[in-house]
């Protein structure tokens, strides 16, 4: 009775909330207008000559026009900002954004830094729906928290998957590669399944002693009751030469609203900028969902840098171009006359920067996509190095690397035993998050000295073997049959 009692009182609340905000943004929407409303005939005018630019960054995609279909900042106006004579309703409004992304103290922290808050009825109600959302949340048992992983999606499969018979490369594309439209489809199912996005970082809880020591411990989340955790991660966001034709996008860039987008260049040539990779597609679904993610998380992303990374051609070969330069670099060279190694890494590092922001994480995964299992230590020393050297500087210092080709320093359960050169080579240059590749669901190892996590690759030679009921690997997140591109020819096996 009580419950029901308290249960209606919410309600009640949450709708006086609603109507209060609603009547806030009628109000400070007719105050915009009234100010506005003298710039019209500039902004007539600063539109019209707009148009005039013929420029080739036509958006190709509905999300994009939403954006700019956003009501103008106030800057955009050349106005300055309305007097923000009662700001509470956008405080509610971040507050309930941190709530929904299950940051319940953050939300009762912004509240809190609204003075007075405490003689406003609407915020001392949210302050309680957020202590009664907070304590229904369960703990996350880490230990079955799955990671899963994607490389650079295909935005055209018909260029992707073509002549599975004669060229290799397209076999490649069609074992490896997921297509926006799969990624599109797994994201939504996951998410109608209860699936929330964490942070690779949020399965552990790292202390430093005395000493300067890190030692790991099994991380805190709470969720709501039935909500399921999982870690993302996007390997080779390079955009690597030999993609070049394959129907993929070209770099990342930023749009007009300094947002993470990417560039697709068409078949006659001309340059569009939108969702076309996993980085923008994941963004936008968090935006329109975000009890998808938990405390504004995204995925960690992999980064070799023998091709640079993000598009963006940061690696020193290119400047000093030895004599064993790859073909594909000398071909691009001739191609960019006028690179400048120096412009490339700012406007890598600008890029990076903003995907950082929207909580975005990068990994080393070696700079030259080493088999690290195989390799000797000299190499290992080496290419780390490299990586320091043409990556870090653009990305910022990273605790984790997610091993290329899926190999690994040891097996499971056994993990990284003292002694083991390799491991205590990498742990020295900073790495305690390490990654491999495992079709199995859960393969999270939490030790004092390190944190090592397991991912489940979803990509085409998954979902088609899924699909065809060859396998069953996929079924705890999506029904591969319902997910697989229409568009992808038959997966043949791997040769090994
Ligand atoms: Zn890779």
């Amino acid at each position: 009775m009580e419950k029901q009692q308290n249960e209606m009182k919410k309600r009640e609340n949450r709708r006086k909330q609603q109507r209060y905000l609603q009547k806030r943004m009628g109000m400070t929407l007719a105050l915009l207008l009234v100010i506005t409303g003298v710039g019209v005939a500039a902004a007539v005018m600063a539109a019209n000559s707009k148009k005039d630019k013929g420029t080739v960054e036509t958006i190709a995609d509905p999300a994009a026009d939403e954006v700019k279909n956003k009501p103008e900042q106030p800057e955009e106006t050349g106005e300055p900002e309305p007097e923000p004579q009662d700001d509470s309703a956008l405080i509610l409004k971040e507050a309930d954004l941190l709530a929904m992304g299950y940051d319940y103290d953050g939300a009762i922290e912004k509240i809190k830094s609204y003075e007075g808050y405490e003689s406003v009825s609407e915020m001392t109600a949210a302050i309680e729906d957020y202590e009664t959302r907070k304590g229904e949340c369960v703990p996350v048992n880490v230990s079955e928290i799955t990671h899963v992983f994607y490389h650079t999606l295909v935005v055209d499969p018909e260029k992707a998957f073509a002549n599975q018979e004669n060229d290799p490369q397209a076999v490649g594309n069609n074992q490896w590669m997921t297509t926006i439209d799969e990624f599109n489809k797994i994201t939504q199912t996951m998410y109608d399944e209860g699936y929330v996005l964490v942070d690779l970082h949020d399965i552990a809880e790292e202390t430093v002693d005395e000493n300067g020591v890190s030692h790991f411990k099994e991380g805190t989340i709470m969720l709501p009751p039935g909500k399921k955790a999982f870690v993302l991660s996007l390997d080779d966001l390079s955009y690597y030469h030999s993609y070049d034709g394959y129907g993929y996008a070209s770099k990342m860039v930023l749009d007009e609203n300094g947002r993470p987008k990417c560039e697709y260049v068409q078949d006659d040539g001309t340059t569009v900028v939108g969702d076309f990779d996993a980085v923008p597609l994941l963004d936008k679904f968090i935006e329109e969902h975000p009890d998808a993610a938990y405390k504004g998380a995204r995925g960690t992303i992999a980064l070799t840098g023998y091709n640079g990374i993000l598009g963006y051609r940061t690696d020193i070969s290119y400047q000093t171009v030895p004599d064993d330069i790859n073909a594909d670099k000398k071909k691009w060279l001739e191609e960019h006359p006028d690179f400048n190694l120096e412009t490339e890494r700012a406007q890598a590092k600008t890029v990076a920067e903003a995907m950082m922001a929207e909580g975005w994480r990068f990994a080393s995964h070696t700079w030259g996509h080493l088999k690290v299992g195989e390799a000797s230590m000299e190499r290992i020393q080496a290419d780390t190095t490299k990586w320091k050297e043409n990556v870090e500087p653009i990305v910022g210092a990273t605790d984790t690397i997610i091993f290329a080709h899926g190999q690994d320093l040891a097996g499971w359960p056994e993990g990284y035993q003292p002694g083991n050169e390799k491991f205590e080579y990498l742990k020295e240059q900073g790495f305690n998050y390490f990654c491999n590749v495992d079709s199995m669901q859960y393969g999270v190892q939490i030790r004092d000295n390190y944190v090592r996590q397991s991912r489940r690759n979803l990509d085409g030679f998954r979902i088609y073997y899924n699909s065809v009921g060859q396998e069953n690997t996929l079924s705890d997140l999506f029904n591969a049959a319902e997910i697989i591109d229409p568009k992808r020819p038959p997966v043949p096996p791997l040769n090994k």
